[in-house]
């Protein structure tokens, strides 16, 4: 390690001027792209190939719209215009863009109380409690719920938000292999036999977004109930998406709400939004208020974010927002077909609208993110260190919003590249 005249080490660790000059140089122009316009079904980006060795967001390079794979837009309500985009207008000019004080001071409008009642009877619970942050709805709201004593039980995908509440939390924690509840079972009897736990805690996510996978989550809550633990959901990708009623992964699994203890998720996905919330009986929001950190010390969410949000969730239960839970399924499950027939490597559940595709190397990666974009398609690649070094991939994201004409479009371009870049796994 480098260190200065007085012995101290770098403010910064030198892996990030390894990392940047050898690993993320090569696949750099993949990254950081500026948009210029709404994540809706297609979107403007600039494609970029600058030399530069960091990670500045250049604004040079040719717009190109695109149709667009890689946002997260499960149900179209990310639009410029429309019943959600005129609600967030309205409340800029009611309340300016924010209330200049948390939850807890002079931050709640009467939105936030609309959103949280709305968000409530939506998942079919008690109460919830709404934060401008999906990631610091994890990272703040579990040390506020568990400390000292507490086991937790996580499964090995937990997203990066609930590792770090988790380490927060000064919790002793336990990793599950994904989504093996037999697993999760022997690890949990186990720790009931150590009988020093003040509680156990299971940690799941509804959907996991990079692997498509859903949450055995009837399984779950069976052997949480049989063994009296507790249950937190992340619901970040499931919640609208999910379900008949896209009520999230309970809805899918024909499981009640009530039985899951915590349910967290966010606004980013679903509801064309930003911002999260936790939800569940009275005692347990009001102890999130009280203890978690979010609500006392950091700004409240936006009021044209809650409107907008408002607005989108009132939308899903609507015929016309059940159509488009309906719409989504229809496109996921066109889409993963055409996938396969073409010979990629996917994988997750049929129903799941976030759709991994293997590619294996960062080299491949960046190929199949630059030539799709050159063909008009906006995807998203994701190697290390959110997969391991060796498991990179697309992420393609549906959306109710695309159609069956832009769905065929991308996999014409996929099948363009798909020789060229080597991605076809397996035999057709
Ligand atoms: N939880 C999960 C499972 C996620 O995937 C994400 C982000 N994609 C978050 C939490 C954080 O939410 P946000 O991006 O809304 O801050």
């Amino acid at each position: 390690t480098e260190r200065n005249r007085e012995g101290y080490a770098p403010l910064y660790n030198p892996f990030e001027q390894f990392y940047s000059r050898y690993v993320y140089r090569r696949v750099r122009h993949i990254f950081n792209r500026p948009i210029c316009s709404t994540p809706g079904a297609e979107v403007t980006l600039k494609e970029r190939y600058t030399d530069d060795y960091n990670w500045s967001f250049g604004f040079t390079g040719t717009e190109r719209r695109c149709i667009n794979l890689g946002s997260y837009n499960y149900l179209g309500f990310a639009a410029p215009e429309g019943a959600c985009a005129d609600a967030a207008a309205a409340a800029v000019r009611r309340y300016g863009l924010a209330h200049g004080s948390p939850r807890a001071e002079l931050g709640s409008s009467r939105l936030h109380r609309d959103l949280e009642r709305t968000t409530a009877d939506f998942l079919g619970v008690e109460s919830a409690v709404v934060f401008g942050m999906g990631f610091a709805t994890n990272a703040l709201g579990l040390p506020g719920l568990l400390g000292a004593g507490a086991l937790v039980l996580s499964d090995e995908n937990n997203h990066a938000s609930l590792i770090l509440g988790l380490r927060l939390a000064h919790v002793t924690v336990r990793v599950f292999r994904h989504n093996d509840v037999r697993h999760l079972e022997r690890l949990a009897r186990a720790a009931i036999a150590e009988a020093r736990w003040k509680k156990i805690v299971i940690v799941v996510e509804g959907v996991y977004s990079m692997e498509g996978s859903i949450v055995p989550l009837a399984a779950v809550v069976a052997l949480k109930k049989q063994l009296g633990l507790q249950l937190y959901l992340d619901e970040a990708h499931s919640v609208g998406a999910m379900g008949p009623r896209g009520r999230g992964v309970t809805d899918h699994c024909g499981v009640d709400p009530r039985d899951v203890d915590v349910l967290m998720g966010t606004f980013t996905k679903s509801f064309g939004a930003a911002g999260g919330y936790i939800a569940g009986s009275a005692e347990l929001v009001n102890c999130v208020r009280a203890q978690g950190h979010a609500h006392a010390y950091a700004h409240s969410m936006a009021p044209c974010v809650a409107a907008q949000v408002l607005a989108a969730m009132r939308a899903i239960t609507s015929p016309e927002g059940v159509a488009r839970v309906r719409r989504l399924r229809d496109n996921t499950h066109y889409f993963r077909q055409r996938l396969r027939d073409m010979g990629v490597l996917t994988f997750g559940h049929e129903d799941s609208p976030v759709v991994p595709m293997l590619v294996y190397t960062f080299s491949k990666m960046a190929a199949t993110v630059e030539r799709l974009t050159a063909r008009g398609v906006a995807t998203v690649g994701v190697g290390f260190p959110a997969t391991p070094l060796n498991k990179a991939r697309i992420r393609f994201c549906l959306s109710a919003a695309h159609t069956r004409e832009q769905l065929d479009e991308c996999l014409a371009a996929l099948e363009d590249i798909v020789d060229e870049v080597g991605l076809r796994y397996s035999r057709r």
